[in-house]
C-alpha cells in the first residue's frame, strides 16, 4: 500500500509561514518590503492592538491586475525573478514568493489593489489560505493589504504572542530598518491611531534626526569610502554617543539590513581606546557591493549575510572609519598596544593624563559622602592576619586588618640600585599606600593571601544598588529640584516606554512632567545624581530596559536601581586617590555580596601568593 502523498497547499504554507511568519513584525517586515519592491514612495503602516488585531499597509506603488492579485497568494508566485540565475542578481526586497502565501495561511487578509493604467482596482478577501471573494472595487493606485486576527487558526501561535511592550518594539525595530534604507520614501506607524512614527522623505542624515531625535544630529560623522571593491557610505557617531548597552548599530548592504558580527568587530576596533570598553558606537553603514561577492539566498527571516572575502572587506571597513573619526580629529593620542610597555601606571602618574580621551567626565558628585558601613568578617573571604595595617591618611575601619595584609615588610625593604643602571629600582607603591590603579580599571592592593584586584566600576555599582535599594525600600526617596529643567527628547516608542516606568522613577526621586511631543522636562532627580547627569541616566536607563528581555514587571525597583548603580557609577579611566580607593574597597566590604554586581558580574579577583610564587620556581 502507498502511504506518501502530498500534503495540501494550506499545509504547506502553514508550514513554511513556521519559518517566515512569527510575529507581528515579521508580518509588517515583508508587507512594507512589498511595497518598496513595488516602487512606492508612500507606505502607510496602521497597526491595531499592536498588530494582534490588524496590521494594515497601505502604498501607492504600482499596483497588481486582478490576475497577480490571486497568484500572488499561491505558493512560489513572484515577479522577481524566473530563473536560477536571477537568484546571483537579486535586486529586490523579496524573491522567494513565500511571504503572501504564508501570511494568508495564518490570518484573514483583505487586499484591495490597482495599477496606474486600470480604471478599476481588485479586491480579495482570504482566510487560511482559501479565497472566499474577489471583486472589482474603487481603490487609489497601489495596494492596500490589512491582515487580521494573526494566528486566529493556530491558538497554540496566538497564545505565544509577546506583551504589546515586546510585539511593538519588535514592529518598529523591522519598520526602522526599512526606513533607514530607503530615506527617500515617505513612512508613517501608527498604533491605535497614535502616531509613532512620521517620517517624510528627506536625506538620510535628515531620517537618522526624524528617528532618533534632534540631539544625534550633531553627533553624526559623514563617512564614504570607495574602493574598487566595495562602497561604504553612511554615519558613524562621535565617540561621546557610545552608549552602555546596544544603542543603534545598523548595517545594511545593497538595500538590505544585515547583521554581521564580524563587520560588527571592525568598527569596535576603529573605536577602540576612544570609547569605554563596555560603551558600543552607534553606526548606520551602507555597503554597496557586486551582488555577487554576497549571498542572500539563506534562511528566509536570517539576517545574517555571507561575503566573500570578509576579511578584505573588514580591513577596508575598519580603515574608512578610523579615517573619518581622525577627520574629525578625535583619535587616540597614544597606541595602547604597545608591546613591553609596563602594565602597571602608579596612581595618578602623569600618564594617567595622557590616557584614553575621557569621554564621561567626573562631576562635583561624591560618590563616597555617606555613613561608613561595617565590615563583616564571615562576609570576607580574607585570612585574619595580625600585622597592623599600614595605610594611607583614610580613615581606617577598626577591622581593616581582616582585609589587608601590612606592608612592613616592604616599607622596611631599602631601595637598591642595579648594578648598570644609573636610576634607582623605585617601588610602585608609594610606601605611604597600599593601593594602585591598574590602567584606569582595577584597583590593586596586597592581602593576606595574595594580591587583590577589583574592578572600581563594578565595585561602586554594587555599593550604590545596595544603597539605593535599602533607601527605596525603606522609604519614597526625596528628589533634589532642578532650578533649570532640562527638556528630554524622546523617539516615540521610547516615550511610551519611559511612561510605563514613571511610578518607578518617581519613587527614587525623579520627577518627569510630559512637555510637548515625545519629551519630558525633569522636574527633579535622584539625590546623589547631579541634574547635568540626570538626561544621560534616564537614556541609560530606556536603552537598559530595550534590551532586557523577559518580564519587566518582575523586579521592577531592582532592575531600575540596579541600571539607576550602572549610570552613576564611575567610569573606567577614573583616576581614583588612595583615599578613594580605600573608601570604596571599604564600601565594597560592607555590602551584603561584594563578589558579584546585581547583574552577576565578577567584582573581586584575587592572585594567590601561591601561584605567584610559582611563577618564580
Ligand atoms: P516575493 O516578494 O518574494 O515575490 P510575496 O509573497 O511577498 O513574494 O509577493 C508575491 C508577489 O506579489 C510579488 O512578487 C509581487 O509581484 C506581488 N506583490 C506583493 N505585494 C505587492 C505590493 N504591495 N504591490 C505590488 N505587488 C505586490
Ligand atoms: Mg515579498
Amino acid at each position: 500500500m502507498d502511504i506518501i502523498h502530498l500534503l495540501p497547499d494550506s499545509v504547506a504554507n502553514q508550514i513554511a509561514a513556521g519559518e517566515v511568519v512569527q510575529r507581528p513584525a515579521s508580518v509588517v517586515k515583508e508587507l512594507v518590503e512589498n511595497s518598496i519592491d513595488a516602487g512606492a514612495q508612500h507606505i502607510q503602516v496602521v497597526l491595531k492592538n499592536v498588530g494582534k488585531a490588524v496590521i494594515q499597509v497601505i502604498d501607492d506603488g504600482k499596483g497588481m491586475s486582478p490576475t497577480d492579485a490571486r497568484m500572488a497568494f499561491e505558493r512560489h508566485a513572484t515577479s522577481k525573478i524566473s530563473s536560477a540565475r536571477d537568484l546571483f542578481s537579486i535586486h529586490t526586497l523579496g524573491f522567494r514568493g513565500e511571504a503572501l502565501p504564508s501570511i494568508a495561511s495564518v490570518a484573514e487578509v483583505e487586499i484591495k489593489t490597482r495599477q496606474a493604467n486600470e480604471e478599476l482596482g481588485t479586491c480579495i478577501f482570504i482566510a487560511a489560505s482559501e479565497i472566499k471573494s474577489q471583486e472589482s472595487v474603487n481603490t487609489p493606485q497601489g495596494t492596500n493589504i490589512a491582515v487580521k486576527n494573526l494566528f486566529y487558526n493556530i491558538p497554540a501561535r496566538r497564545k505565544f504572542l509577546k506583551s504589546d511592550t515586546t510585539e511593538l518594539r519588535n514592529i518598529t525595530t523591522e519598520f526602522l530598518r526599512v526606513a533607514l534604507t530607503y530615506p527617500h520614501v515617505a513612512f508613517t506607524l501608527t498604533n491605535n491611531g497614535t502616531t509613532i512614527y512620521n517620517l517624510p522623505a528627506s536625506g538620510l542624515r535628515q531620517r537618522i534626526v526624524n528617528i532618533f531625535g534632534k540631539p544625534i544630529n550633531t553627533k553624526l560623522i559623514n563617512i564614504n569610502c570607495e574602493t574598487g571593491l566595495v562602497n561604504i557610505r553612511g554615519f558613524i557617531c562621535s565617540p561621546d554617543q557610545a552608549r552602555k548597552t546596544y544603542g543603534e548599530q545598523f548595517f545594511f548592504v545593497n538595500n538590505r539590513f544585515m547583521k554581521h558580527q564580524f563587520f560588527h568587530k571592525a568598527v569596535t576596533e576603529a573605536y577602540s581606546g576612544l570609547i569605554n570598553p563596555d560603551c558600543i558606537p552607534s553606526y548606520f553603514i551602507y555597503f554597496t557591493v557586486d551582488p555577487s561577492l554576497i549571498d542572500v539566498n539563506i534562511h528566509p527571516t536570517k539576517t545574517e549575510i555571507k561575503f566573500q572575502n570578509e576579511s578584505d572587506f573588514f580591513q577596508i571597513l575598519m580603515a574608512g572609519i578610523k579615517e573619518a573619526l581622525g577627520k574629525f580629529n578625535i583619535t587616540p593620542p597614544l597606541d595602547f598596544d604597545t608591546a613591553g610597555s609596563p602594565e602597571f601606571n602608579p596612581v595618578q602618574s602623569e600618564k594617567d593624563t595622557a590616557y584614553v580621551p575621557r569621554i564621561t567626565y567626573k562631576t562635583g558628585y561624591n560618590p563616597f559622602n555617606y555613613t561608613t558601613g561595617k565590615i563583616t568578617p564571615e562576609d570576607s573571604d580574607f585570612e585574619k592576619t595580625t600585622a597592623s595595617p599600614v595605610h594611607s591618611k583614610g580613615k581606617v575601619p577598626a577591622n581593616w586588618d581582616i582585609l589587608f595584609d601590612g606592608l612592613k615588610e616592604k616599607e622596611e625593604s631599602v631601595q637598591t640600585s642595579i648594578p648598570g643602571m644609573s636610576e634607582p629600582v623605585n617601588p610602585v607603591i608609594p610606601s605611604t599606600t597600599c593601593y594602585f590603579q591598574l590602567r584606569g580599571r582595577y584597583i590593586v592592593s596586597p592581602v593576606q593571601s595574595g594580591l587583590m584586584l577589583i574592578d572600581q566600576k563594578r565595585a561602586h555599582e554594587r555599593i550604590l544598588f545596595e544603597k539605593y535599594l535599602e533607601e527605596s525600600d525603606t522609604h519614597k526617596m526625596a528628589g533634589q529640584k532642578t532650578l533649570f529643567p532640562e527638556t528630554l527628547e524622546l523617539s516615540a516608542p521610547d516615550f511610551m516606554l519611559i511612561g510605563d516606568l514613571l511610578p518607578d522613577l518617581k519613587h527614587l526621586g525623579f520627577e518627569l512632567t510630559a512637555s510637548g511631543k515625545n519629551s519630558y522636562a525633569i522636574q527633579a532627580t535622584p539625590p546623589d545624581l547631579s541634574c547635568n547627569r540626570a538626561k544621560e541616566v534616564l537614556i541609560e536607563l530606556i536603552e537598559y530596559y530595550k534590551n532586557t528581555e523577559g518580564n519587566i514587571k518582575n523586579k521592577m525597583q531592582e532592575r531600575i536601581v540596579s541600571a539607576l548603580a550602572k549610570a552613576i557609577a564611575i567610569d573606567y579611566n577614573t583616576s581614583l586617590t588612595c583615599e578613594e580607593m580605600s573608601e570604596m574597597t571599604t564600601r565594597l566590604f560592607a555590602c551584603k555580596h561584594h563578589n558579584f554586581t546585581a547583574d552577576g558580574k565578577t567584582i573581586i579577583h584575587i592572585l594567590k601568593y601561591e601561584d605567584v610564587n610559582s611563577w618564580f620556581k
